[in-house]
């Protein structure tokens, strides 16, 4: 089966504490924290995997984050880079709903915009702890409702096209999802915020592998990392720059 995945850089949060990504890490060791989207190409389906964040200077005003992108990561200019048209997309996976995985969903405006339901509900009502993650604030348009009449609510495991299955991976938000995928050189897990850097996740024992700092339910961190093992595919975190070296990505070629 011909499965052609492209992972293209939307820019990146400089100097994060790494405490903030794997949970209960002591020290102050910092690193970049990586904005991705992917695009995937199978049996004539093009689909995005998640769709990044504003500009460097609203995500600055809002968020404590010393973001930055380059002219060449914005994100309509990257995608066209890449060969791809925004208005060729036919479905947009938002593993999730804070700020930095779905502000550009308007942008594909052909595409059916795909949530899990448990997602929608909490992105309404989140804890205060978490509204700035969702842009739950006064004044501010919660950014995936951008696309909300061309969003649906999945509730369970769903396949999108052949090699391509949206599966449920909760514990970092109630609807966290991945997006698993069947290439001709193996299976791999576009795995969102559940791993959200390689250091989250213990590939040879999932009991060893380290929750992400912000989560909703710890114990759904561990049951997802255990369903995952036995999905027994190749994890790709969501922000972790490491990622390019994956095999999944060795047809991403620029046009
Ligand atoms: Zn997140």
């Amino acid at each position: 089966m011909s499965v052609r995945v492209s992972a293209i850089r939307v820019g990146r949060s400089k100097d994060v504490p790494f405490a903030a990504a794997v949970y209960g890490a002591a020290g102050d060791e910092k690193i970049d924290i990586h904005m991705f989207m992917f695009v995937i190409e199978a049996a004539g389906t093009r689909i995005v995997v998640d769709t990044g964040t504003l500009d460097p200077e609203y995500v600055r005003r809002h968020h404590p984050y010393a973001f930055v992108r380059t002219p060449e990561e914005l994100p309509e200019t990257a995608l066209r880079e890449y060969g791809f048209d925004p208005d060729d997309i036919d479905y947009v996976v938002n593993t999730h709903l804070h700020w930095d995985h779905c502000s550009n969903n308007d942008l594909f405006r052909n595409a059916q915009i795909l949530v899990h339901r448990r997602e929608l509900e909490y992105a309404m009502h989140p804890l205060p702890l978490h509204e700035r993650a969702y842009e739950k604030l006064p004044g501010l348009q919660a950014p995936w409702m951008s696309a909300w009449d061309r969003t649906e609510a999945l509730s369970r495991e769903q396949q999108i096209c052949p090699g391509v299955t949206v599966v449920p991976l909760p514990g970092h938000t109630p609807g966290s999802q991945g997006v698993l995928i069947e290439a001709d050189n193996g299976r791999y897990l576009l795995a969102g915020d559940a791993m959200g850097v390689y250091e989250n996740w213990n590939p040879n024992d999932w009991r060893k592998s380290i929750a992400p700092t912000i989560h909703t339910n710890l114990f759904e961190c561990y049951e997802t990392f255990e369903f995952v093992a036995g999905l027994d595919c190749e994890v790709i975190p969501s922000h972790d720059h490491r990622i390019l070296d994956s095999a999944l990505f060795r047809h991403s070629v620029r046009t």
